[in-house]
């Protein structure tokens, strides 16, 4: 997209008053990919999503991830990236966070399934002996299912629902999702339904052209499946030309209209849905489902935040000591949240991701000096946590703003115990299970609670906010919701120890046994936190922590005299 951001002012569709008359029935979109893995199905889904619930419409959406799993939250992060934890306390595919990020649709359990969730279920009902004296097939039983879970969130409060379906066409994995549409399809009536494939068109620099051929290849899987794609959305890194446009067009059985330019973003994820405005994809869409009554599309807040991407005012350093920093997908929410937080102080956040196993080996100083800000998320298991704890005590020390999510909290905790009250054998019995000072334990291993052995907290709990702390000063309320997914808890059994000698507990469980936040008194800023902030964080509203994280990184900065430059690279 052109650095100037122009206004995309939707065309009023077309007059009229309900979404559709008589019968009032929800439509469908599903949304498939071709060509390659990872070509941005979610950010698309999502993009439309929020493009089409801007012109009025109640949307919902949906991801099927065709792997076996029937537990995502037990996936590797390295192979995944991050889950994603929704209010309702389901540990979901990254994609779910784009939804949030880009609509006001709730979002909740029925919102992604998996294969291995899909067959679950049939096996189940099998078991039960619902099936009784039937052989029970893909077709239609396992079908029969898929669409289930698609009708489930049409409810009649709902216009649009959108269904991504995970993998790529002609992946074995995903070919009873592809049936499942089909027959869904033919079910409620094609008007009811749009196909929509997201492809790419691959720029050969040595031929000085773009190739059509591997998106023919991809809808020919499709079509012969039984799946005419209404719309085909192409990923391109340089503009689609007409000619290519026509060929494309003719080669895959759509209008030449239909075929909708995705290209490349330069500065940030935001200027998708800008981009398939510009290319008329809601007003297509709109026309081909026969929606109508429509709202003008005002896309200005979002022109707002884009060009705060691209013209930026000047530059925070955040260093993010993880166990996952490699991989990009990995702390997802945790980087978008620092984005949006950034868009809100018209700043760009550059993130230096630092491995916590290099603290330990070249020392606190080496990885970290410099910037303005220390970010330790969450994670699982020990390795890196040593690293991890230096990382804290140098910002402790070195007063730089410092802010620590759930393992980040835990492992700030046990810095405190150790260097300040001199609990030298502080630990989490995560790591040590008979550790001397357990400062960081189960539930079950503190007095007077029971919950189930070492179950996950998982999903939104409510949290006092104590008044007059850094806390305080961010929310700006006196009770806030945030979600949750770790075993181990602060033990309440220290709470006073901590407290008299200057960590405070900042935020606390109506309860008034889980510790939800604590911070120092005697640091500039310096706030961690037990649930994860990362989830609730939208472009249009920052989230409150990191927003006064990243003031806190910027007053650091100006104090330390570091200009404002913004030569410096793009943040990922
Ligand atoms: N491993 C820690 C726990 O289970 C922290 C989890 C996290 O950071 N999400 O409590």
């Amino acid at each position: 997209m052109s650095l100037e951001v122009r206004r995309v002012v939707g065309q009023r569709v077309s007059p009229g008053k309900a979404v559709q008359s008589g019968r009032k029935m929800a439509k469908h979109i599903f949304v498939t990919g071709g060509v390659v893995s990872s070509l941005g199905k979610g950010l698309t889904a999502a993009s439309l999503g929020m493009l089409l619930e801007r012109m009025g419409l109640r949307i919902r959406l949906q991801k099927f991830d065709p792997y076996i799993n029937v537990d995502p939250g037990t996936m590797s992060p390295y192979q995944h990236g991050e889950v994603y934890v929704l209010e309702d306390g389901s540990e979901t595919d990254l994609d779910l966070g784009h939804y949030e990020r880009f609509t006001n649709a709730p979002v909740t359990r029925e919102c992604n399934y998996t294969t291995g969730q899909i067959y679950q279920a049939v096996i189940e009902r099998e078991r039960r002996g619902d099936y009784l004296g039937q052989t029970v097939q893909v077709i239609p039983h396992i079908t029969d299912e898929i669409k289930r879970v698609i009708h489930q969130l049409a409810t009649p409060d709902v216009d649009v629902v959108i269904t991504e379906i995970g993998g790529t066409v002609g992946d074995i994995e995903g070919l009873p999702f592809l049936e499942a549409i089909r027959q869904f399809g033919l079910d409620v009536g094609r008007e009811n339904c749009l196909y929509i494939h997201l492809t790419l068109i691959p720029y050969l620099k040595a031929a000085g052209e773009a190739k059509t051929k591997p998106t023919q290849h991809s809808v020919q899987k499709l079509r012969e499946i039984g799946i005419q794609p209404d719309i085909l959305i192409c990923r391109t890194e340089v503009p689609l030309q007409e000619s290519e446009r026509a060929k494309i067009a003719l080669f895959c059985n759509v209008e030449p209209e239909a075929v909708i330019e995705e290209r490349d973003k330069e500065y940030t994820i935001y200027e998708v849905p800008l981009s398939l405005a510009e290319h008329g994809l809601p007003q297509l869409v709109a026309r081909k489902l026969g929606l109508q009554g429509l709202q003008e599309l005002d896309l200005s807040d979002w022109q707002e935040l884009v060009r705060r991407a691209v013209h930026p005012r000047g530059t925070v350093t955040i260093a993010v000591v993880g166990k996952y920093v490699r991989h990009r997908d990995a702390y997802k929410s945790l980087y978008e949240a620092l984005d949006h937080a950034g868009l809100a102080h018209e700043v760009r956040v550059i993130v230096r991701r630092v491995e916590a196993e290099e603290v330990e080996e070249k020392g606190a100083d080496a990885c970290l000096g410099g910037v303005d800000g220390i970010l330790v998320p969450g994670g699982f298991g020990t390795r890196g946590t040593e690293g991890k704890v230096e990382a804290i005590r140098y910002a402790r020390e070195q007063k730089i703003p410092f802010f620590g999510i759930c393992l980040g909290m835990q492992c700030a905790v046990i810095e405190f115990a150790r260097h300040v009250i001199g609990l030298t054998r502080a630990s989490s019995t995560e790591f040590d299970p008979d550790a001397l000072s357990p400062v960081i334990c189960l539930m079950e291993e503190q007095r007077q609670v029971t919950m189930k052995g070492g179950s996950m907290r998982l999903g939104a709990y409510p949290c006092r906010i104590v008044p007059a702390t850094r806390a305080a000063e961010a929310y700006g309320v006196s009770e806030v919701r945030e979600r949750h997914r770790h075993r181990y808890e602060f033990n309440i059994a220290y709470r006073e120890l901590f407290e008299k000698h200057g960590m405070l507990i900042s935020g606390i469980s109506p309860t008034g046994d889980l510790v939800e936040m604590v911070e120092l008194r005697d640091h500039p800023w310096f706030v961690a936190v037990q649930f994860h902030p990362e989830f609730k964080s939208k472009p249009t509203a920052p989230h409150p922590l990191f927003k006064a994280f990243i003031a806190a990184a910027l007053a650091y900065r100006q104090q330390r005299g570091i200009p404002q430059e913004v030569s410096q690279p793009l943040a990922e």
